[in-house]
């Protein structure tokens, strides 16, 4: 489907009788302006891209032109009608039918990309798991450059703000640690089918060669972000002594430490002091089992 048009769309959705599933955040982008910009921003003649949801496969075919080659990861199998019709007339294609969150990235790289100079994600993510997603792609640790994606607009907000400020959260510490994020533009929401409920923005996340803090345990450093954020209205010595089971006289020394004041919260915490944090509490917790 080269004629990104939402008639044609239409017509091909409702010729295979496919309806949506809200359960599986299917909002299609049917603004032929969008697809492109994602597009370049992801890829070139020696990209490889991983696409995380195709649906219809309006982003896929602009991603089709632009890149070497495309993977695409759909979970819903209903859609593989509908895909062979608007990926026809690519060869450098291919889908997996699949959840995401149950796929090995670095296996799918090794396998899918050996003759591609860079592999880069792009996708109109499914807005129900856009954190999951986002942490388990970083997390994994993937060989790619960058992720293009696409998500709801109060999501791209918080992902891309400055830890420490009121707009951050767990996810906004987790990616500023293994990424640089920046918002590249706004999408409305009638530039999908069906119109979902918010605006939109689509964000791109540049992959550190090394994370921007050092930590002695990433996962201590993820659960304590976590932590931090799971009740923004406590102080940070009430949220990660009940979450995280740290004795309260404990953190009271860590926080003094820290020059802190007893009534700091979990947001106003920098990445470093973050990361300091989540060390002090590793060296606790490690302790307290060498004791046992
Ligand atoms: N890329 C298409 C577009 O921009 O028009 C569709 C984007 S739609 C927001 C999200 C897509 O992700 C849907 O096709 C949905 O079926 C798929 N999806 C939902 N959960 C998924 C999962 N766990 N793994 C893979 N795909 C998923």
């Amino acid at each position: 489907m080269r004629q990104n048009s939402e008639t044609e769309l239409k017509r091909i959705l409702e010729t295979e009788g496919f309806t949506f599933k809200k359960s599986l955040g299917q909002n299609f982008i049917t603004d032929p302006s969008v697809c492109p910009r994602m597009a370049q921003s992801a890829a070139d003649k020696d990209t490889g891209i991983i696409e995380i949801g195709p649906g219809a496969g309006v982003l896929t075919c602009c991603l089709c032109e632009a890149a070497k080659k495309v993977v695409a990861i759909e979970i819903d199998e209903r859609l593989k009608p509908v895909l062979s019709k608007t990926l026809s007339g690519f060869d450098n294609v291919k889908v997996i039918f699949a959840d995401v969150l149950k796929t090995d990235l670095n296996a799918l790289i090794s396998q899918e990309f050996s003759d591609c100079k860079r592999v880069n994600i792009c996708a109109n993510l499914p807005y129900y798991i856009t954190s999951p997603i986002l942490m388990g792609i970083l997390s994994s640790k993937p060989d790619i450059e960058s992720v293009t994606a696409m998500v709801q607009k109060e999501a791209a907000v918080r992902i891309c703000a400055e830890v420490g400020t009121r707009a951050a959260g767990a996810v906004t510490a987790a990616v500023d640690y293994l990424s640089d994020a920046e918002i590249l533009f706004d999408v409305s929401k009638e530039c999908f089918l069906p119109v979902p409920k918010v605006d939109s923005a689509v964000i791109r996340l540049t992959l550190r060669k090394e994370p921007k803090v050092k930590v002695i345990s990433e996962e201590m450093f993820f659960k304590t972000a976590k932590a931090c954020f799971a009740q923004r209205r406590k102080t940070l010595l009430n949220t990660v002594s009940s979450t995280l089971g740290v004795d309260k006289s404990e953190l009271k020394r860590i926080i003094a430490d820290m020059d802190l004041s007893e009534s700091v919260r979990g947001e106003n915490l920098t990445l470093e002091q973050l990361a300091r944090l989540s060390d002090e509490i590793f060296k606790i917790i490690k302790g307290d089992k060498n004791d046992k």
